[in-house]
């Protein structure tokens, strides 16, 4: 044992909470730099725990897609890993309650279809063009050019990709559907199969660092956490030659929403899971978490962030108060009706005008919401259309069980025999509402939308409205996940305030921001999640992780 050590030993527990919240809560940065000096002459590192609970080469925190990839690729090349989850399962993360949607240029089901343009390259255009060219572009090509690799291996890992589609706001058909369940099932069951030490229920609070260094020794987590709260459990500390931040994002929480990007904050609807795997998950939760402790923790330690406000915004019908699962307010039922792929509808605002192409990508549609009038949109159609749609059930995003509602008016959908007595239900300006239905059956006849170019020519459809009843469906916002997060280099290493990097610290996934700029292009982020993990677990904080001490 080391005098260091020796002496650690020697401290009282009183020594060592103050010690410990001295360091750990932050005393490691310059405001608390003088009693920590003086305590340090005194005490050799009392900002460390007296004992740690838990040693791994790799401390890995959430086991969502990232976390997963991660722990499973570091396990292979020989580390010690050690994942940590709040939650009781995997089943809880974003990535268990994700739509599975994956854009992959030269995905082999693209290849098999005959579609051989594609390319890294042009995903890379895609993404900035949809982000506003305010993409983080070194994270976003360490992305594209690695996004193949990961997947591949993604697949070998057991997780099977279903369809290829087109998906709106991309130039090649490249999206390939999965089952959000069946992916995290395989991945956990890798997990398993590798015997990689798993703590579920406990939640990771605070980073411990080596104060003069300030190098990341480890974690302080609260043990025996449950849902909903994952409050209280027992304190204790995990040391790991590395940690990366595999977390997730914030839009779970609104008291994050509120301080990092206050315009959604107002909106906020919650999202039920999505479509369609997670509806069939029985320890399922509410929503997916999405506490934003990652960015917390980084940012108690000097993280510097990145693109906090963009928030990923979907759209989708609110489940009103007398209908069973309220407080789940999101579904994404009807989506289809005006979704880019199947039957396009139009949407209007509250003045009954249309307002964007409802034919780009939807993410851009929520962008554009934010700016109306009630920040609402209304899908409006008429019954060749809805019957269509409801009938195609595509992804299972019309149940029954939705349709019921909406036609006991139990959700915001309205039925009219006329134009006007439609808008008259939906709280829409009657006058608005018609001039825009007549000029759009014109532009359906002329084959052009004037308005706003939108195209008239497959993949795009566009239906005149014109048999009763017409129908109106009230779109909310949804802030779903968030392009924000912490800054890291091309090695997704943390980095701090001063651009230098964090010792000992990655991240992977939603934790780290920027690659999709201010607008997220739809079956983007998930691919984010799975690429960067592998990359963290592979190769980049491999080599730290098996280093020998000294
Ligand atoms: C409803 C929905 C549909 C979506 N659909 C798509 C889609 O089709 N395509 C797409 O590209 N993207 C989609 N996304 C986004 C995508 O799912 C996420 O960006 C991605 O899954 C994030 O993966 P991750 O591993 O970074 O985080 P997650 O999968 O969220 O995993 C993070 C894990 O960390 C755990 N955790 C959090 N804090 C702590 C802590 N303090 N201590 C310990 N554990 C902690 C959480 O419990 C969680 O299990 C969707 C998101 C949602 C919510």
């Amino acid at each position: 044992m080391s005098s260091d050590e020796k002496k650690q030993k020697g401290l009282t527990r009183r020594d060592f909470v103050k010690g410990t919240a001295a360091g750990v809560a932050g005393g490691l940065v310059a405001g608390a730099a003088g009693t920590a000096l003086a305590a340090q002459k005194a005490q050799p590192k009392p900002w460390l725990p007296a004992k740690w609970d838990y040693k791994a080469d790799m401390i890995v925190l959430g086991a969502g897609s990232a976390g997963q990839m991660a722990a499973i690729e570091a396990h292979d090349k020989g580390a010690k890993v050690l994942l940590v989850e709040m939650a009781p399962s995997p089943y809880f993360s974003e990535s268990s309650c994700c739509g599975g949607l994956a854009s992959v240029p030269r995905n082999p089901m693209q290849i098999k279809e005959g579609i051989l343009d594609d390319s890294p390259d042009l995903l890379y255009e895609d993404m900035m063009k949809v982000g506003q060219y305010s993409n983080r572009t070194d994270i976003l090509r360490l992305f594209v050019d690695n996004e193949l690799e990961a997947f591949t291996r993604f697949w070998e890992l057991g997780a099977k990709p279903i369809t290829n589609s087109f998906l709106a706001g991309h130039s090649r058909k490249r999206t390939v559907a999965h089952l959000n369940r069946q992916c995290q099932e395989a991945l956990y069951g890798q997990i398993k199969k590798r015997g990689i030490s798993t703590l579920f229920n406990t939640r990771a609070t605070r980073l411990v660092t080596d104060y003069p260094t300030a190098r990341v020794l480890g974690i302080e987590a609260m043990q025996g956490v449950t849902p909903p709260d994952y409050k209280g459990g027992k304190k204790i500390f995990i040391q790991g030659k590395v940690t990366v931040l595999a977390t997730g994002g914030m839009c779970g929480s609104p008291e994050m929403l509120k301080k990092y990007a206050p315009r959604v904050e107002a909106l906020a609807a919650w999202a039920e899971p999505g479509p369609p795997g997670t509806l069939k998950i029985p320890e399922g939760p509410a929503r997916p978490l999405g506490l934003g402790d990652g960015y917390k923790m980084g940012m108690a330690i000097g993280a510097d962030t990145t693109h906090m406000y963009c928030i990923t915004m979907y759209t989708g019908t609110p489940v009103g108060p007398d209908a069973p699962g309220y407080g789940r307010t999101y579904t994404p039922t009807f989506k289809t009706m005006l979704d880019d792929t199947f039957y396009n509808a139009i949407a209007v605002n509250k003045e009954g005008k249309r307002f964007i192409s409802e034919y780009r990508a939807l993410c851009d549609v929520g962008e554009a919401m934010v700016q109306q009038p009630g920040k609402f949109l209304c899908v409006i159609a008429d019954k060749t259309l809805y019957d269509a749609s409801v009938k195609a059930n595509i992804m299972g995003l019309s149940p029954p069980r939705i349709i019921k509602l909406a036609e006991e008016g139990k959700i915001p959908v309205w039925f009219g025999n006329t134009i006007e007595e439609l808008a008259v239900k939906a709280g829409l300006d009657p006058a608005g509402l018609q001039k825009t239905v007549t000029n759009w059956n014109k532009y359906v006849d002329d084959g052009v939308d004037p308005e706003f170019g939108r195209s008239m020519k497959p993949p795009s459809r566009a239906y005149k409205i014109l048999t009763p009843p017409f129908v109106a469906m009230k779109w909310v916002i949804v802030p779903l996940h968030n392009g924000g997060g912490l800054r890291a280099n091309t090695r997704l290493q943390i980095l701090d305030v001063y651009g230098n990097v964090i010792p000992g610290l990655y991240g992977a996934g939603e934790i780290i921001g920027g690659t999709c700029g201010e607008v997220y292009l739809s079956s983007t982020h998930w691919p984010v999640a799975v690429t960067f993990g592998y990359l963290v677990g592979k190769t980049f904080a491999i080599g730290e992780a098996l280093a020998k001490k000294g």
